[in-house]
């Protein structure tokens, strides 16, 4: 099969022909219909953190179509669309019985999703239905990551939110909150590429301003947020959000930062500032975001800014290093 493996750190990923996957007892061959390039994804061949081992094949937002079925797989068949969850896990023990597969003691992240076929397990498989596409199973990774955020930092109607970061995850943020009925949601980044699709997706505002930053997003937000979503994942930013959030206000953490950020615990501890922080999702998250699209929600497909070939996947995945106008970009193998 094609596929596009890593390589090397500081190196671009390689254009390359695998042998097909066969599927062992309880294992299950996807034929992958679209799969997102995730900014972990960036930063898993620049940093030494994730530990990628050459050969591996990366991408973890896929769905497709079950083409091979190993022994002992019960409840799916050859021809079903699915979504791949790409939290692998026990599947009987405590953790998963409650979804929280993340805690589950065999937990690992699962990749394989930039190539033609990727093998995984049924207890990740989550079955599309008619009314959404391979694109929409793609996205739902994403759009569960900020789920969970949301569920997590106790959002209420009535809120104002800041989010910081326009990548996917924080415009799937502004999407989720504006569902719980908040009061103003301002996006805030340092480029105003992805404005007209934050505002798309739910934000009422956007903010730029790299030289005021808390400033200007008061200004948007007629006052301070009652929580800020950290969506970007560099060392500075949870200072900021504690100074762009109320008294008792909640700052919830879901980028992901790689190096150690000082933070200035004088004036959390003032504020009396809520510090949460969220990563990967629970199951029925998973299938709440799918449902929301099944149900004719059109706004998180606004993420997706382009569709490429396995080929073009390396050059394009450099180009996505750099600050650019792409939002979530899809693989169809
Ligand atoms: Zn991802
Ligand atoms: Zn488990």
């Amino acid at each position: 099969m094609k596929a596009v493996a890593f390589q090397a750190l500081h190196t671009p990923l390689a254009f390359e022909t695998l042998p097909d996957p066969t599927p062992d007892a309880g294992q299950v061959v996807v034929k992958v219909g679209r799969c997102g390039i995730c900014g972990s994804d960036l930063h898993m061949t620049e940093d030494a953190a994730y530990g990628c081992k050459h050969g591996d094949v990366l991408g973890h937002e896929f769905a497709g179509e079950v083409v091979g079925l190993g022994r002992e797989v019960e409840g799916f068949r050859t021809g079903d669309l699915v979504s791949v969850i790409p939290l692998m896990s026990c599947g009987a023990c405590e953790h998963c019985r409650k979804g929280e597969v993340q805690w589950c003691a065999r937990f690992a992240l699962q990749g394989g999703g930039y190539a033609e076929y990727a093998l995984t397990r049924p207890n990740q498989c989550v079955k599309l239905g008619a009314d959404v596409s391979l694109a929409d199973g793609a996205i739902i990774e994403p759009l569960a990551v900020a789920l969970h955020g949301v569920n997590l930092s106790g959002l209420k109607a009535g809120d104002n939110v800041l989010v910081l970061g326009a990548g996917p995850i924080g415009l799937a943020v502004a999407f989720w909150a504006q569902r719980v009925g908040t009061g103003r949601v301002a996006v805030q980044d340092i480029a105003d590429f992805q404005q007209q699709r934050a505002l798309g997706m739910g934000a009422d505002v956007f903010v730029v301003d790299p030289a005021d930053p808390v400033g200007s997003a008061e200004h948007a937000l007629g006052g301070k947020a009652d929580v800020v979503f950290e969506c970007v994942g560099i060392p500075g930013l949870i200072d900021q959000a504690v100074q762009q959030v109320k008294n008792r206000g909640t700052v919830l953490l879901l980028g992901l930062c790689t190096r150690p950020d000082p933070i200035d615990s004088f004036a959390m501890l003032s504020k009396e500032v809520r510090l949460v922080t969220s990563a990967f999702f629970t199951v029925p998250e998973y299938r709440a975001a799918l449902e929301a699209l099944a149900q004719g929600a059109i706004e998180p497909r606004l993420l997706v800014t382009d569709t490429v070939s396995l080929a073009e996947t390396p050059q394009v995945f450099e180009s996505l290093k750099h600050r650019t106008s792409q939002c979530k970009v899809l693989i169809a193998p």
